[in-house]
């Protein structure tokens, strides 16, 4: 027997649990501290009435002998994938509804689907990003290369003519960074994809967040991605499902590999190792679809953009460097006096009390930065904010 040696050259990942650590040490030595924490990537508002009340309505079918569900189909029922459907629809995207595949979130999607890719293939991945795209490549043991994010292309690189991937991950809005691609942007992505005869891995998970018409929420709004993009996409901070997991992937059959479509080969795949999210949970995704859902849902969005924007003016006032925020929960801002991620983490928590995320633990490009997420409660946030704005006026 021998194990998957690539796990060995898995980084252990420190980042939150050093925050926790160094959070517990702090509150321990002064216990009268009020800490407020601006660095969580969870959600705090709770779920909406119309997804409350469809999570009731079908727990009570579970409890009928014709209401009851058991396994259903493993790429999702139709009654959450019509609604999908609809919504991409709106923005001229149109998706067949068997191209459409209902999971249990983002984050299983983007690591299963490297079961579809070679271990041969090399991979791009943006630096700073969501640090699980790196890691299941690490897993797979696949080469990867990484792309500079940074203030000068405004945490939105662009492709390289002189690199070859066969693997491209994007993620707009971009999770630590908050910065948003625009089309003309994911355009010269996806020429780029064509030219390499590459896959675009395109993580849409904050798309709800979008508040600039101009900007896509979706990859598939760009002409030709259909050929060679899958999208991911996550009801978790959308409809605030991270504890009830539901998301969805969008794989066209117009992307072909090798002959091959690889909407079949996901259909294999899902068909073979997951047997569905639970009917309960899906019900309550679909009523996220819904006018009220979608009227609810968009009352928290703007409650959480409403904070980001307490975040941002802040920021402005006292001149600090910083992206996102506008369309995007997160806002990340270069560490004042030349200071490092965890200097900075070190000085706010001390003299602040707020706690916010290094920007180093999301990649090398992320030294100097540090991330702050609107998803905390209201007055919380302000008065984190307050107490940034005094120490960093000083
Ligand atoms: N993609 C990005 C960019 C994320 O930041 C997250 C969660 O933080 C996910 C995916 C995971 O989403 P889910 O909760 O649907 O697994």
């Amino acid at each position: 027997m021998k194990i998957n040696a690539n796990y060995l050259n898995l980084k252990d990942s420190y980042l939150f649990s050093t925050i926790a650590k160094k959070v517990n040490a702090y509150t321990q030595a002064h216990p009268d501290k009020n800490i407020i924490r601006l660095g969580i990537g969870d959600v705090t508002r709770p779920l909406c009435s119309a997804v409350i009340e469809a999570l009731h309505n079908a727990v009570d079918d579970m409890s009928t002998a014709t209401g009851f569900h058991g396994y259903g189909p493993e790429q999702g029922y139709d009654f959450v994938k019509q609604p999908i459907q609809a919504y991409y629809r709106k923005r001229g995207v149109e998706l067949e509804l068997d191209e459409i595949f209902i999971s249990d979130g983002a984050k299983s999607d983007v690591g299963n689907i490297l079961d579809l890719f070679s271990k041969d293939n090399t991979v791009l991945v943006p630096d700073p990003v969501y640090p699980v795209y790196v890691d299941t490549n690490i897993m797979d043991g696949r080469n990867i290369l990484y792309m500079n994010a940074n203030a000068d292309n405004g945490f939105l690189p662009l492709p390289d003519e002189n690199v070859h991937a066969d693997l491209i991950y994007l993620c707009s809005p971009n999770n630590p960074t908050g910065a948003v691609y625009n089309k003309e942007q994911l355009a010269a992505w996806v020429q780029y994809a064509k030219e390499c005869g590459a896959v675009i891995l395109f993580d849409a998970a904050y798309e709800a967040f979008i508040s600039d018409n101009a900007l896509p929420h979706s990859i598939f709004e760009i002409e030709g991605a259909k050929d060679c993009a899958i999208e991911f996409c996550s009801l978790s901070k959308t409809a605030g499902f991270t504890g009830t997991r539901c998301g969805y992937t969008i794989v066209p059959h117009a992307l072909v590999a090798d002959g091959i479509e690889l909407n079949k080969l996901w259909l294999r795949r899902q068909t073979t190792k997951f047997n569905g999210t639970s009917y309960i949970v899906q019900k309550g995704a679909a009523a996220v679809f819904t006018d009220e859902g979608q009227k609810q849902i968009r009352q928290t969005i703007a409650y959480y953009m409403n904070n980001a924007k307490i975040i941002a003016d802040a920021l402005d006032e006292i001149g600090v460097w910083y992206t996102g925020g506008q369309n995007s929960p997160y806002i990340w801002l270069k560490c004042p006096n030349q200071m490092d991620s965890w200097s900075f983490f070190d000085y706010l928590l001390e003299n602040a009390n707020v706690v916010g995320t290094p920007g180093a633990g999301f990649g090398a490009n992320g030294e100097g930065f540090f991330r702050l997420t609107a998803f905390g409660d209201q007055d919380q946030t302000a008065q984190a904010v307050d107490r940034i704005k005094k120490l960093l006026a000083k």
